[in-house]
């Protein structure tokens, strides 16, 4: 055999450079389903279904072509582990060369070499050219770099691709049209009726998945009940133009609005397939611009949406690589707290957090503010370990994959590597969460008080964490507000708040 062609689960496009000169005389496809890559972080179960539909469906796919294939099923006997899986195919078949795109995760990569190493068998490691900037590409802009900002590497994405350009300048002038995009649902009608995702019965396939997944994997967290991603590329497709024809002119305006039984807002839900690569980003940059050039949608629409794949995207992967292995040991302000246990069933009195979580576990899904501004926010206010935090993100989330996760968690939402990735950290005090949702009003919690039985945790954590923080805040002409408001309170409240942080610190889990 010339060359055993690895096709990862997170890289089924026939468009792959993998399969580019895939020659059926001479080579063969291997993919290999393995039960250690569902429990080495304790996966939601959409997200192990997620994977196996996905792949079975790419397989069809294979097997349509007739081609030489190997795919190594879940409940195959021999190992159940990635690294003895790989060994035991590449025993089997004796190519000369192991070709495979490189993988989205830092460990993968060491599985791929370390096995193709002890079998003596040569590794071609290919670019992964789904992403638009390659991560030669990406190191050459960072070398040059003081700072690593988004937003100049976002403006150089824009021109080297042409996008949402008139010439040399950005259309409308602007480059960037954030602050539209913050606005809440109107407080007293709410959301209204937002146009639902496409949303996909299972088929045969995923059916047949969804049982495997109950069977192999009971007690992991997460529900299937509402199972319904697309799995394989014509339904990324439909869910494509269903989001660009009925949801993206609102995607831009509330693109930071939260509210109470409302888990996907005017949200592209578009991230799993792309990470799964059953969509190209370019496609859906395109999609997006082409309705802007035609009126259906608004500039700040279309270029909110743009700049989270274009940029933040492109970006977060540039830095994954970037900064690995260290990323994964990150920990800026060294917090070691434990994870509650309520992350893993969503009973909490924090309204926010509760509703968050619940429909993280129903679904798989939350959206980025939720995310950033919810999950994230408390846990760096809650000094909860970085590593346990990323663990959960990575476990609990249909789209997560290190490569994403990571940067998201450690170097985002909890400020773990610093301001490497963010000019100051994302933390703010229950006000925010009151301004952007509805939460407040159903919770035992006042996000106006700071101490007292019914204090808010994120309020007083907030304050604690300002406090606790001040000189370095002080510093910063980001967060020197942050740090300067702490002297409007007399030195009763601080030490009101000290001591009540502290006991929420103690009992997070009663929280
Ligand atoms: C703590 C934390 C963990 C995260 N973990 C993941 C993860 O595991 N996988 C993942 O794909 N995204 C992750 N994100 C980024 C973002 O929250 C999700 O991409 C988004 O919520 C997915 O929903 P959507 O497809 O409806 O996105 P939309 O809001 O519709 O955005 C459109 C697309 O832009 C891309 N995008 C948006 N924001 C980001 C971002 N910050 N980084 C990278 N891509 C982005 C996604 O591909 C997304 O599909 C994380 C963010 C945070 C704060
Ligand atoms: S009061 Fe605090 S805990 Fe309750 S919903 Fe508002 S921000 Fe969340």
């Amino acid at each position: 055999m010339r060359e055993l062609v690895l096709v990862l689960g997170d890289q089924l496009s026939f468009a792959s450079p993998a399969l580019a000169d895939f020659e059926p005389e001479q080579d063969r496809v291997l993919m290999i389903e393995a039960s250690g890559e569902a429990t080495a972080v304790w996966s939601h179960k959409a997200r192990i279904a997620m994977f196996l539909s996905a792949m079975r469906h790419f397989a069809n796919g294979v097997a349509a072509r007739s081609w030489p294939f190997d795919y190594v099923q879940l409940d195959d006997p021999g190992p159940s582990e990635m690294a003895g899986r790989l060994r035991a195919a590449l025993k089997r078949h004796r190519p000369k060369t192991l070709r495979v795109v490189e993988p989205g995760e830092w460990r993968i990569l060491q599985i791929i070499e370390d096995a193709c190493k002890k079998e003596g068998i040569s590794l071609k490691l290919l670019d992964d050219t789904h992403f638009m900037c390659s991560r030669h590409e990406f190191v050459q802009w960072a070398k040059a770099k003081k700072e690593l900002r988004l937003e100049f590497f976002y403006r150089l994405m824009r021109r080297q691709y042409q996008v949402l350009m008139d010439g040399a300048e950005p259309v409308g002038g602007q480059w960037n049209f954030d602050a539209e995009n913050r606005s809440a649902y109107p407080k007293r009608t709410g959301p209204g009726d937002i146009p639902p995702p496409a949303w996909f019965e299972p088929d045969p396939v995923t059916r047949e998945v969804l049982a495997l997944v109950e069977k192999h994997f009971p007690d992991h967290p997460g529900s299937l009940d509402q199972f319904g991603w697309p799995v394989n590329r014509e339904q990324a497709l439909h869910a494509l133009a269903v989001f660009i024809k009925h949801r993206l002119a609102q995607f831009g305006t509330y693109q930071d609005a939260m509210w109470t039984d409302t888990p996907v807002g005017w949200h592209s839900l578009l991230s799993a397939a792309l990470n799964l690569h059953l969509l190209d980003p370019r496609e859906v940059i395109t999609a997006a611009e082409t309705a802007y050039r035609e009126g259906r949608v608004s500039l700040e629409s279309a270029e909110g949406f743009i700049r989270q794949i274009l940029g933040w995207r492109e970006f977060i992967r540039g830095m994954y690589w970037l900064d690995m292995p260290g990323l994964k040991e990150a920990n800026h302000f060294a917090h070691q707290r434990t994870l509650p246990d309520w992350f893993w069933t969503g009973q909490t009195q924090m309204a926010c957090m509760r509703d968050s979580l619940k429909q993280t576990l129903a679904l798989g899904y939350a959206h980025h503010i939720q995310r950033l501004m919810v999950i994230g926010n408390f846990a760096t206010l809650a000094e909860l370990s970085p590593q346990q935090v990323a663990d959960w993100f990575l476990a609990i989330y249909v789209d997560a994959i290190e490569w994403v996760e990571l940067p998201n968690t450690a170097g985002m939402a909890l400020h773990a590597c610093g301001n490497r990735f963010t000019s100051k950290p994302y933390v703010a005090s229950g006000a925010y969460i009151s301004r952007q949702s509805n939460y407040c009003a159903g919770c035992r919690y006042d996000p106006a008080q700071r101490t007292g039985d019914s204090a808010c945790p994120y309020t007083t954590l907030y304050w604690h964490f300002i406090a606790k923080h001040e000189k370095t805040l002080a510093g910063n002409p980001r967060t020197a507000l942050m740090a300067k408001n702490l002297h409007r309170l007399s030195s009763e409240e601080r030490a009101g708040i000290a001591q009540r942080a502290a006991g929420m610190l103690k009992h997070l889990d009663a929280l």
